[in-house]
C-alpha cells in the first residue's frame, strides 16, 4: 500500500515508512493511503476475541504494509503496556441506554494524544531504519500544553531521536508547566519562551525553514522532524480504538454484530474524528459522525453552510485543546470526498483568501456522514455539573462539549442508534474548571483543585497527575524567542 499527497500537484507515491519519516508531502499536501483497506466479512467478530494490542497490530498492518505484523505487535505492546495504560488502553463505559463513552485518557499524560504519541515514536524509528536513514531525528515541538507533554513522554529514551519542546512560559496551566518541567529521559529538552504560543510556533516554523541551521545540524548528524497531527503515523493508531470499541460494545451485549452506531467526537484539528471516518470507510458499522466544537465553531459553520472561513475572532475557552481556527486534517476529508484537484484548489483559496465554499452537492456528500454542533462555555459547565449530580460521573471540559453535542443531535435527529461519545481527557487535567463547574466556586488554587476535586467527587486522581507538585523540576530553562535557534543547535550537539 503506497501513499499519495492530498493535493496531487507533485506526482509521488511513497511507502508508509517514508510517509511517516517525512510527515508532509512535497507539494504541501498530507499523505493518504492510495486506497482504504476493508475489514473482511466476519473480521470484526474475530477481532472481538483479541486483546487491544492484537487488534491494533491487525488494523495497522492493513495500512503499514512495509511493517510486519510482529513488528507492529511489538510496538503496540511497548506503547500500550499495563504500566502505562492500566488494564485496557481504551475502555468503553455506559452513560445511559443510548450513550456510551470511549475513554481515551488512561495513558501517561491523561489526555487522548497518548493513544497516538505512545506508538508513533516506535513506528517512526522503524521508519527511519526502513528508509536507510542514519542521522538522528530531532523532533521540534511548539506546544500550548497537551501535545508537548505527550510528545516528551512518547519520544523519551527512544533510540535515534531527540525531542525539544518550546512552550509559552506564561501561556500554559500550572499543571501543564509542572508536567513538562519534571520530564525525565536522556534525549529530551524543554524551554519556556518569553512570549505567547504563536511566538513559539512561528519560531519553530522559522527553524524548519532555515537552511543554514539545517546544514549545521547535519554536521552533527541530526535532521529535523515534527510530531504534529498531520503525520499519518499519528493518525493511523487512532483508527484502531474505534474498531476496538465496537468489538467491546458487541462483547458486552450492548449491540448486535453489524448494528450501526453513531460516533460523537470533541474536535479541534479534525484528526480524531477523521480516524473514525476511516474506520467507517473500512466497513465498521458507523452511520453519523457528530463533530463537536466549542465556541471556536468554524467546523460547525462549515458543515452547515459549506463555507470554511477562518477570518473570525479566536476565543480562549475552558476546552483549550479545541481552540483551533484551521483544522488541518479536514484536508484529508476533502481529498477522500472530492479528489486531489478540488482539494488543491480549496487549500489554495484558504491560503490566499482565508476561506472557501463547497458546491452544494459537495457539501451534501459530506453531510451524508457528518453533522456539526457547538457548545458554549456555560453549556459546557452546566453539562459537567448535571452529569455529576445525576450520575456521579466526572467529565473534563472537552468531553462535556461532546456530550452536550451528542444530546443535541439525539434530540434533533431522533436517531434510534446508540451513540459512542469520545472522552478525550481526564477531568483532573482541567481540574480548576471542572471543580468550578461542579461546586460553583473557585478552588483555593490550580494545584489544590486536584485534591479538592478528589474530595468532592470521590474519583481518584490518576497516577500521572498525582503529587505533580512534589516531583523534581529538571527543566527550568527560560529563553527569549530570539534564542530558539541557538537553543536548538546547542541541544542537537549535546
Ligand atoms: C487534541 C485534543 C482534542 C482535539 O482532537 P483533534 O484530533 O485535534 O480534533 C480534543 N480533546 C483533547 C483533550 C485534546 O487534547
Amino acid at each position: 500500500m503506497n501513499y499519495v499527497s492530498t493535493r496531487g500537484i507533485i506526482d509521488e507515491s511513497v511507502s508508509s515508512a517514508y510517509a511517516i519519516k517525512t510527515g508532509l508531502a512535497k507539494d504541501g499536501g498530507l499523505y493518504m493511503p492510495e486506497s482504504i483497506p476493508t475489514l473482511a466479512e466476519g473480521e470484526i467478530l474475530s477481532l472481538a476475541s483479541l486483546s487491544y494490542c492484537e487488534r491494533a497490530a491487525t488494523v495497522l498492518s492493513k495500512f503499514l504494509t512495509d511493517f510486519t505484523y510482529d513488528e507492529l505487535l511489538e510496538d503496540a505492546r511497548g506503547a500500550y503496556s499495563v504500566e502505562k495504560f492500566g488494564s485496557h488502553p481504551a475502555p468503553v463505559t455506559k452513560l445511559s441506554d443510548k450513550e456510551y463513552m470511549l475513554e481515551l485518557w488512561h495513558g501517561p499524560t491523561a489526555a487522548f494524544k497518548d493513544m497516538a504519541l505512545q506508538i508513533m515514536p516506535r513506528l517512526f524509528t522503524r521508519s527511519l531504519r526502513k528508509c536507510g536513514e542514519e542521522k538522528t531525528a530531532l523532533i521540534l515541538v511548539a506546544t500550548s500544553g497537551d501535545t508537548g507533554k505527550a510528545a516528551l513522554e512518547g519520544y523519551k529514551n527512544i533510540e535515534g531521536t531527540k525531542v525539544k519542546v518550546f512552550y509559552p512560559i506564561h501561556g500554559v496551566s500550572r499543571v501543564q508547566k509542572l508536567q513538562m518541567q519534571s520530564q525525565e529521559g536522556n534525549n529530551v529538552s524543554v524551554s519556556g519562551i518569553v512570549g505567547n504560543f504563536d511566538d513559539a510556533q512561528s519560531g519553530v516554523k522559522k527553524i524548519f525553514a532555515n537552511e543554514k541551521i539545517k546544514e549545521k545540524l547535519a554536521e552533527s548528524g541530526v535532521f529535523l522532524s515534527s510530531a504534529n497531527s498531520i503525520n499519518w503515523g499519528r493518525l493511523v493508531p487512532q483508527i484502531v480504538y474505534y474498531i476496538s470499541a465496537y468489538c467491546d460494545m458487541y462483547n458486552s451485549g450492548s449491540i448486535e454484530m453489524g448494528e450501526k452506531i453513531d460516533v460523537c467526537v470533541p474536535t479541534g484539528n479534525f484528526g480524531n474524528i477523521f480516524a473514525a471516518y476511516v474506520a467507517k470507510l473500512m466497513g465498521l458499522p458507523i452511520d453519523k459522525l457528530v463533530c463537536a466544537s466549542n465556541v471556536n465553531n468554524v467546523l460547525t459553520d462549515f458543515l452547515k453552510t459549506g463555507t470554511y472561513n477562518r477570518a473570525r475572532d479566536f476565543h480562549a475557552t475552558i476546552s483549550p485543546s479545541m481552540d483551533i481556527l484551521i483544522s488541518s486534517n479536514l484536508e484529508r476529508l476533502l481529498y477522500i470526498t472530492l479528489g486531489s484537484e478540488k482539494t488543491a484548489e480549496y487549500m489554495e483559496k484558504l491560503a490566499a483568501e482565508g476561506k472557501y465554499t463547497l458546491a452544494e452537492q459537495e457539501l451534501a456528500m459530506i453531510n451524508s456522514s457528518f453533522v456539526g454542533y457547538y457548545t458554549t462555555e456555560d453549556e459546557t459547565r452546566h453539562k459537567i455539573n448535571k452529569i455529576h449530580k445525576q450520575k456521579n460521573c466526572l467529565f473534563d471540559t472537552h468531553t462535556a462539549v461532546a456530550v452536550h453535542a451528542a444530546d443535541c443531535y439525539l434530540e434533533d435527529y431522533k436517531a434510534e442508534r446508540k451513540i459512542l461519545v469520545v472522552s478525550t481527557a481526564s477531568p483532573y487535567k482541567f481540574a480548576r474548571d471542572v471543580f468550578l463547574a461542579v461546586c460553583s466556586r473557585e478552588p483555593a488554587d490550580e494545584l489544590s483543585a486536584l485534591v479538592e476535586l478528589e474530595a468532592e467527587s470521590g474519583v481518584s486522581i490518576p497516577a500521572p497527575l498525582k503529587d505533580i507538585d512534589k516531583r523534581p523540576v529538571i527543566h527550568v530553562g527560560k529563553i527569549d524567542k530570539s534564542e530558539m535557534e541557538d537553543a536548538t543547535v546547542k541541544f542537537a550537539r549535546s
